[in-house]
């Protein structure tokens, strides 16, 4: 009898994405991303990009909505948690 073995190698994901800095804006579920800029107290954005769009596109919004840029501090905005 044989005995056939098999070893996989896993790979990790998302080795070749870069930690982008818009990541202290958006969240990302498996499905998703979302904005996580607080607009007023309490009110975030929410605004959802599916996964696998281009950080690009996450950062126009974060240019053009919330005028956000690279060199902005996160601690100049109040970002927390946000619930769905
Ligand atoms: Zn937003």
């Amino acid at each position: 009898m044989k005995v056939k073995c098999k070893i996989i190698v896993k790979k990790k994901r998302g080795g070749s994405q870069k930690k982008s800095w818009v990541w202290n804006w958006f969240i990302s579920d498996e499905k998703e991303s979302i904005c996580q800029v607080e607009i007023v107290t309490g009110q975030y954005c929410g605004k959802r990009y599916k996964n696998g769009s281009s950080t690009g596109n996450l950062i126009s919004h974060l240019n053009n909505k919330h005028q956000i840029t690279e060199a902005m501090k996160k601690d100049n905005y109040v970002v927390r948690k946000f619930s769905i």
